[in-house]
């Protein structure tokens, strides 16, 4: 292959929306039979809304949103996102947070008007002996069977209500992941989120094969396990939890809306963030190492 001919290849990319790391790259796109891609920020938007907040018995709805809000408005995933800007829709200027933690994949902590709280997966609250009381583990399975995410929220050592956020299904990502299929690849679906949330969106994009509820290190070890099988794999993904997996994929590629270190961590950023640019670009990779064979 002449390094000319491939930086062309880069060079149509740039065209299409795709930054190529180097046109070595070019080489393992071609290779690729299964693409695993991150369901949050890239099959959906990522853009989420908070659809229901759910006190526990005794606990004022005002409260448990606006302290939660507090907390999530230092934080970066789109659950924390929606949270405080719901939050701060309602009740304006919130309070700051103390020691915030982000524990990747998990939730949040912090220290809100004196009140230590943690916000996130049952597993986080499990971890601070935290579990939630039978009104609120029905409330967590009702939005998870209606394919929403839920997360739990407690303070001073209670679980005080669950929070449920909606997502959408981007409108270009059914069409790329049929573009992907009628290219011979097999899609997945890789997400840290809930099985059933991820079924309900592995259903309306047409993917078939799902692995829900993975911590950021599972993420990783799906993609090895997929290349254990002999499989080369590409990882689709924005998120700081995506990094890892990115990074270990024969390619990997990154939505450029999302966050730096995934950027960092790809062969390639879809820039716009559609992954109809993910099947041009390896329709591309495809075209251009034919035309320099
Ligand atoms: P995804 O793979 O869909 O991007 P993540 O791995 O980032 O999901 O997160 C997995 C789960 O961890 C979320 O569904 C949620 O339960 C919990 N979580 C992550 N970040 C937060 C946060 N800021 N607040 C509350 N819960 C969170
Ligand atoms: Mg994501």
């Amino acid at each position: 292959a002449t390094p000319v001919a491939l930086l062309v290849g880069t060079g149509r990319g740039a065209q299409l929306g795709v930054l190529i790391k180097g046109p070595e790259v070019l080489e393992n796109t071609r290779r690729v039979d299964t693409v695993v891609l991150d369901k949050t920020g890239t099959v959906t938007t990522g853009r989420m809304a908070l659809v229901e907040t759910v006190p526990a018995d005794g606990v004022d709805a005002d409260e448990l949103l606006r302290l939660a809000g507090a907390l999530e408005h230092a934080g970066e995933h789109p659950i924390a996102k929606a949270v405080a800007a719901a939050a701060a829709e309602r009740f304006g200027p919130l309070p700051g947070v103390e020691g915030f933690a982000n524990r990747e994949g998990l939730g949040v902590e912090g220290v809100v008007d004196g009140h230590a709280l943690v916000a996130g997966r049952p597993a986080l609250l499990a971890d601070w002996g935290l579990v939630l009381p039978g009104e609120l583990v029905a409330a967590l399975d009702r939005a998870e069977e209606a394919g929403r995410t839920a997360v739990a929220v407690a303070w001073d050592g209670e679980v005080r209500g669950v929070l449920v956020m909606s997502d959408t299904v981007k409108p270009t990502s059914a069409a790329a992941i049929a573009g992907l299929r009628d290219l011979g690849l097999t899609p997945v679906l890789l997400t840290g989120d809930n099985e059933r949330a991820a079924r309900s969106v592995a259903k309306a994009v047409g993917i078939d094969e799902v692995v829900a509820g993975v911590l950021p290190a599972g993420k990783v070890d799906a993609v090895k396990a997929l290349q254990a099988q002999g499989k080369v794999v590409a990882m689709v993904g924005d998120g700081v939890n995506d990094a890892a997996a990115l990074a270990t994929a024969d390619l990997g590629l990154a939505m450029g809306t999302g966050t730096d270190a995934a950027i960092e961590a790809a062969d390639l950023t879809l820039v716009r963030g559609d992954l109809g640019a993910a099947v041009d670009a390896i329709r591309l990779s495809r075209a251009t190492l034919r035309t320099i064979k």
